[in-house]
């Protein structure tokens, strides 16, 4: 028999092929919708938990229009707010130097809790709004972050300056076991904010799972590898033409030994931390900068940023003496 499902609508969305298209309830469609803005822009896709039941959850976020699609346990999606629209998710928010994240970003609400795992039927409709989503606005998987990396808190009593850590929403979407069940290979490398001194650390566990190791999620959805990614480069615009290489005249080195003989160094190691446009500055995509991997050597200017790998050994010409 079928369950009938009150005034829902049920619109389907078409989502990537292999997937198939999911519907989309619209019982909870915001009554804030059609006051809200368009966007101009929308670069990042913010993850969050709402800490509290769906019934609940639901109800407020709608009445607030508080996101664009909130996900429920059995994998059910809601639209909240058009997905074109600004929604109020982020809060005081900042990420790379820009604040507002509400203006270029859209938020989705996942039932449950920052710190609990969440059943596969949830995190399969997750992965599938998210996938739409990153198609439609060309996003790339570290740009999938959760609330807790761009909510930032301002002076308060506790709190002497500006500090990441107002709160830990979503935070176990930052879990590399969390992000390959959700079909995301990488993840900011670290929080471009604190690096530049925007803002400082003001929940260290927090800042612990978002750009170190702890993993809590690996024994339900088993560990991961990602790739670690600089959130602060730029992704080269799509169709763009790569920078024709300026030592075309010199034939392309194919091995580490090849690299010596023309006179190139190794000048730094990547890490999770130490990345490309750290150890060799603004030359870190040039022609004549190269990367050696497992004996494999990447020119500069063919290096795609979302393959930085630790371990890449980074080279550049040898400076003369004298000059
Ligand atoms: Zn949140």
């Amino acid at each position: 028999m079928m369950r009938r499902l009150a005034v829902a609508v049920l619109v389907a969305l078409a989502v990537s092929a292999s997937r198939g298209a999911i519907p989309i309830v619209t019982r909870f469609k915001s009554p804030k919708n059609a006051e809200r803005p368009m966007r101009s822009a929308t670069t990042l896709i913010v993850l969050h938990t709402t800490e509290a039941p769906a019934k609940s959850a639901l109800r407020h976020l709608s009445d607030r229009g508080e996101c664009h699609y909130c996900v429920t346990e059995d994998g059910q999606v809601y639209q909240i707010v058009d997905r074109g629209r600004v929604a109020f998710h982020a809060g005081c928010s900042m990420w790379n130097g820009k604040e507002e994240v509400d203006n270029f970003s859209v938020g989705i609400e996942c039932v449950g809790y920052h710190d609990k795992a969440m059943p596969m039927a949830q995190i399969r409709s997750i992965s599938a709004v998210v996938k739409f989503l990153q198609k439609t606005y060309k996003i790339p998987d570290h740009n999938v972050v959760t609330h807790s990396q761009v909510a930032y808190g301002n002076v308060n009593k506790w709190q002497k300056k500006k500090h990441r850590g107002r709160k830990r929403c979503g935070m176990l979407f930052a879990m590399p076991s969390v992000r390959n069940a959700l079909g995301l290979k990488s993840r900011a490398a670290f929080d471009p904010d604190v690096r530049a001194k925007r803002l400082v650390v003001g929940d260290e566990l927090l800042a612990k799972v978002l750009y170190g190791k702890p993993d809590t999620m690996k024994r339900t959805y088993g560990a991961a590898k990602i790739a670690y990614v600089d959130p602060t480069v730029k992704p080269k615009p799509p169709g763009a033409a790569p920078t024709p290489p300026s030592n075309s005249f010199r034939k392309i080195p194919q091995s580490i030994a090849e690299l010596r003989k023309q006179g190139f160094e190794s000048i730094g190691s990547v890490t999770k931390t130490n990345l490309p446009g750290r150890i060799a500055g603004a030359k870190w995509n040039a022609a004549d900068t190269y990367y050696t991997l497992r004996g494999r050597v990447i020119p500069g200017n063919v290096l795609d940023p979302r393959h930085v790998e630790a371990g890449m050994s980074v080279w550049r010409p040898k400076k003369k003496a004298g000059k």
